[in-house]
């Protein structure tokens, strides 16, 4: 039986409807409280509600909160929005980059990310993430939909290698589809070696922030191995104009490639929000960027509507589904 899990159970694939594939809701960072980047501490929850309503009145169904255990996760309060809102939301197990690891984890304040993925053995960290996908995060009875790992920019740490071999180990273990985090697109290949050195299949694995790094040969090179690819920077012009976003999505498509794109903004700002800031928010790609979109793909000669169901229904379907 495959089924995609949810914050408050287990779904057909069938069921996800319009989703966004990486996204985040509630999350307060420690390495950016300790830093005191307030923007990019989403801290309240009935703000964060506010516009995942504004995303399901624009007809969304089911949102991919990307927020990993060592970025501020507060499961219960997400939760708590799905079930006030009904938009399905996935949660996240495993653990996102090393910058973040200096900070402490939220049991102990003596002790720092860094030092526990350093202390533990990859076997203790796959337990970990195989706990979190079956049994609940952190102490709820919240199941991972995904399992994330990251690494740094142009750079991969002995440590981060660690957490890509426990997240490889706990796919295995719980066929949970994993998402990788790349710091500006970098390292896509170097992950794909060590996803291979542990025998995981590509296909069950989506490479996040593919636009921060707009280079189509590399994005063709990344297609190759059946992986999906996450273009989840859509409204953040400071990394370059929707233009580009969107050249390099068709050129996938020109290559046959249309079946492994997922489309999202990864709101992990209050500027990002509507509700805080009168940011683009959650109804931003729906309402703005999809229309925008089918009219360039159209005059690209492509079926705008057809790529748009793909992109946010037929492959975030395939992505998330956790397949015995
Ligand atoms: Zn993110």
């Amino acid at each position: 039986m495959s089924f995609v899990r949810t914050m408050l159970g287990d779904i057909s694939p069938d069921d996800m409807g319009f989703t966004y594939s990486h996204e985040h809701i509630v999350c307060r960072p420690q390495h950016w409280v300790d830093h005191n980047q307030e923007d990019l501490l989403l801290d309240d929850p009935e703000k964060s509600k506010e516009d995942v309503l504004l995303f399901k009145n624009a007809g969304g169904r089911t949102i991919v909160d990307a927020t990993a255990y060592d970025y501020g996760r507060d499961v219960p309060a997400v939760k708590k929005i799905s079930e006030e809102t009904g938009v399905q939301i996935i949660a996240t197990a495993g653990l996102n980059k090393g910058i973040l690891w200096d900070s402490h984890i939220p049991e102990n304040p003596n002790l720092t990310y860094g030092q526990w993925i350093d202390q533990s053995s990859v076997e203790e960290l796959t337990d970990f993430i195989v706990n979190e996908v079956t049994v609940g995060i952190q102490g709820t009875d919240v199941k991972g939909g995904q399992i994330k790992f990251g690494t740094s920019y142009n750079s991969i740490t002995p440590l981060e290698i660690k957490t890509i071999r426990a997240a490889a180990r706990a796919h295995h273990l719980t066929k949970a589809p994993i998402h990788s985090h790349t710091e500006t697109g970098t390292m896509a290949f170097e992950q794909i070696q060590v996803l291979k050195e542990e025998g995981v299949n590509l296909e069950y694995v989506s490479f996040g922030h593919m636009d921060r790094n707009p280079d189509p040969y590399y994005h063709l090179k990344i297609a190759d191995t059946g992986a999906f690819l996450s273009f989840d920077g859509i409204g953040k012009v400071k990394y370059g104009p929707e233009s580009m976003r969107i050249a390099c999505i068709l050129e996938l498509v020109k290559h046959g490639y249309q079946k492994q794109i997922l489309i999202s903004g990864d709101t992990a700002r209050k500027s990002y929000y509507y509700s805080y800031k009168y940011g683009p928010g959650l109804a931003f790609i729906i309402e703005k960027w999809i229309p925008r979109f089918i009219d360039e793909a159209d005059k690209a000669g492509f079926s705008g509507k057809q790529l748009v169901e793909d992109f946010f229904i037929n492959n975030p379907k395939k992505c998330f589904t956790f397949k015995k």
